[in-house]
């Protein structure tokens, strides 16, 4: 974006806004602007202009970017609420809510602060951004806030100069570059490095310009004889030559340690043309006048940036014998490259993959929303879809010293008190929330900034706390507490939980728990007494439901010393409804599971009449099902009957790249889903990829899918599959 020097007035945004916009929309941003400019009467920037003039020259850059009349009206009036006395209802009632969502979410990013210094901070702040921003038009109009603020940092103290100029490198030009703006991207980070370390960037500005002079008349000649030769094989091409911009080139100086003299491609050529046939067309015209560097040749029309940037780009020893930068791509792709929202900054970036895996995707879709915009009829229509919820399963807060703690949706000061410290966690009392007393399971939101009070008096955790935190990392902190402090209390309640779990299963105590088979399930739980058993239970350690389900095994292992011999009809308690699948037509059918597949609710099925042994269910897509048809074995119908919170079976095989810590994370994943885990397996083959084998309990197939998605978000991990056997 060319710094424009030439006066803007009202009446110059609207006729930039005719080319595209319609004219009662027009006539709502005139009306927007006098709004704005009776609210900011008698205000002046620190550049002594009158205030009028910043919110103007930021809908000037929205124009530019050809956003729409809610935006630009937004930008016009992003500063009257937080500044002026216009109240929120107010806009609300001159410009109507979607006009009032923008100006608010805009006003709500004014309450971010940018303290930290560190990386990983910064990467929270920037998605903590995103997350706040929710639609991309306030994060676009928040952009030119910040470059016309860039623009006229002159004005400020030296003190607000690095510290703007600093956040800006940190946080806008990322932003920019995530959405794929590199006009504003680079324009952001040139006034930053200027403020930043202006020796170097004014000593680069002056080694271009005479650079370029010395320059220009060679640039010039290429273009002819490109212009010449394209024209000559009928090719309409736009051919122009552009500097780099200084960031970029004091990146490479810093980075690959050159002198300024090194660098040769500060200027680079751009041919534009109508069609991708036509890109190619160009590029052999290029490599037959000149000699191609080897391995420079990238062909990003094949072979598209993940954030979807086509072009084709060579370097060929130019006529002076010097390497010359050539880009070739349609209007179509030059359009994408200056303005397109993209997102191949999770190639280039690190941190958390997983995460950003999914936000990638989520751009990708939103790139294509971009694409098919011609296609919508209506503006309002496509504007609709850039709503967006980025980030939907985190929630970003402050501590009071201004840092940001990510935390999963749902968490609540408790969470955020254990990640803080296990002390803060073990001592908390209360907690405030934008300096108000909250409840200990207020769920928190993005933007919140969260205190926690302490006593040295404390009682410590309680066990309802288990059910409201959504880290594992609260709840194993909280259970070690209850495993240290209260053996006693932990071994009757484990008692308790156990016993519960029996009657629930519709077995009595002394019907399961015979002396015989709690010490054959203290050997296979590795617990040399019942009360440590016990006491494990109680601080969580062990699911009741685990030493249960053993139990009934031994039990019904214990009983089928006589098998029945035929299908077995029962009354009473039957066990049909507590598996929770119905014969059609039939009560009180003997029904089991397949080993092979373990069906969940939600799967479909299918049940096959056994000798002896009642019902076998199947999943309908289960290999061994076709295999019985065959064998003529006679099929059932048969169907869910969900309404029992009757748990089931499910084989899980995760794979991942092999590392520390993997499978504590696999396990702690699956906990957070509070899904129980029956076994557990993991090897790591030679080629470093572990395979984790898991028997968890699942409620139904939405509940396993959950355990699968939040797997998945696991870094390195490849793939998650529902295993048959
Ligand atoms: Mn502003």
């Amino acid at each position: 974006m060319a710094v424009e020097t030439d006066e803007k007035t009202i009446d110059g945004l609207c006729q930039k806004l005719q080319s595209y916009m319609s004219h009662e929309d027009i006539a709502a941003v005139r009306r927007a602007y006098d709004f704005a400019a009776k609210a900011h009467q008698g205000q002046t920037r620190l550049s002594g202009e009158p205030y009028i003039s910043h919110p103007l020259a930021v809908a000037y850059i929205l124009a530019d970017l050809r956003l729409d009349a809610a935006a630009i009206i937004a930008g016009l009036l992003h500063d009257v609420v937080e500044d002026t006395s216009v109240s929120d209802s107010t806009i609300v009632q001159a410009f109507g809510a979607e006009v009032a969502t923008l100006v608010d979410g805009v006003t709500k990013l004014k309450r971010i602060k940018f303290d930290s210094r560190e990386e990983q901070q910064a990467e929270n702040l920037r998605k903590m951004f995103m997350a706040m921003a929710r639609d991309i038009r306030v994060l676009i109009i928040k952009l030119a806030d910040r470059l016309h603020n860039m623009r006229t940092l002159k004005y400020q103290s030296p003190e607000t100069q690095i510290r703007k100029a600093r956040e800006t490198l940190e946080i806008f030009a990322p932003l920019a570059h995530r959405l794929g703006i590199n006009t504003i991207k680079w324009e952001l980070e040139d006034l930053s490095l200027r403020y930043l370390n202006p020796q170097q960037y004014y000593r680069i500005v002056n080694l271009m310009a005479r650079k370029r002079q010395e320059r220009e008349q060679y640039i010039e000649g290429v273009i002819d004889v490109l212009r010449e030769k394209l024209a000559e094989l009928n090719l309409k091409a736009d051919v122009s030559g552009r500097a780099k911009h200084i960031y970029s080139i004091y990146r490479k100086m810093v980075t690959q340690h050159k002198e300024f003299n090194e660098i040769y491609d500060l200027f680079a050529i751009r041919i534009i043309v109508e069609s991708i046939k036509d890109c190619y067309g160009a590029l052999g015209v290029v490599h037959t006048m000149w000699k191609p560097m080897p391995g420079r040749f990238k062909d990003y029309i094949a072979m598209p940036k993940a954030n979807m940037y086509q072009s084709l780009h060579t370097t060929v020893i130019g006529p002076n014998g010097e390497p010359l930068e050539i880009q070739i791509r349609t209007w179509e792709m030059h359009q994408t490259a200056e303005y397109g929202i993209a997102a191949h900054w999770v190639y280039k970036e690190s941190g958390s993959k997983r995460v950003e895996d999914d936000f990638a995707k989520k751009l990708a879709w939103f790139r294509e929303v971009l694409e098919w915009q011609q296609d919508f009829r209506d503006a309002q229509e496509f504007m609709e879809t850039l709503k967006i919820d980025l980030f939907s399963d985190q929630v970003f807060v402050f501590t009071p010293k201004g840092d940001v703690i990510e935390l999963p949706a749902g968490s609540v000061p408790i969470d955020f008190a254990y990640r803080i410290h296990t002390d803060i966690g073990n001592h908390c009392i209360g907690a405030k929330v934008n300096g108000k007393m909250v409840p200990l399971d207020y769920r928190l939101r993005t933007g919140d900034i969260v205190e926690i009070i302490t006593s040295k008096h404390s009682y410590g955790p309680s066990w309802d706390w288990l059910k409201i935190v959504q880290t594992s990392q609260a709840k194993s902190k909280i259970r070690q507490w209850f495993k240290r402090e209260k053996r006693e209390e932990n071994v009757a309640r484990g008692k308790e939980l156990v016993e519960r779990e029996v009657a629930r299963q519709k077995f009595e105590p002394k019907q399961l728990m015979t002396p015989q088979a709690m010490s054959e399930v203290l050997q296979k739980f590795n617990f040399a007494r019942e009360e440590d058993l016990f006491a494990a239970v109680g601080y969580g350690g062990l699911g009741p439901s685990q030493v249960v389900t053993r139990l009934v095994e031994i039990f019904r292992r214990n009983q089928g010393e006589k098998p029945p011999e035929t299908v077995t009809i029962q009354k009473g308690t039957a066990k049909p409804a507590e598996m929770g699948v119905r014969v059609r037509g039939v009560d009180n059918i003997l029904i089991r599971f397949a080993r092979c597949c373990h069906p969940v609710p939600g799967d479909e099925i299918v049940g096959f009449v056994t000798r002896g042994r009642g019902v076998s269910v199947h999943r309908r897509d289960c290999p061994n099902v076709e295999a019985m048809v065959d064998s003529g074995a006679r099929t059932l119908e048969v169907e869910w009957a969900t309404d029992k919170d009757w748990s089931y079976n499910a084989e899980i095989e995760v794979t991942a790249m092999d590392r520390h810590g993997l499978v504590n994370e696999v396990l702690n994943a699956v906990a957070e889903t509070k899904t129980d885990i029956t076994a557990v397996s993991a090897r790591a083959d030679a080629k470093k990829i572990a395979h984790i084998h898991m028997s968890i309990r699942i409620r139904n197939l939405d509940h396993l899918r959950t355990v699968v998605e939040r797997l998945k978000r696991i870094k390195d991990i490849y793939s998650v599959r529902r295993m048959i056997q």
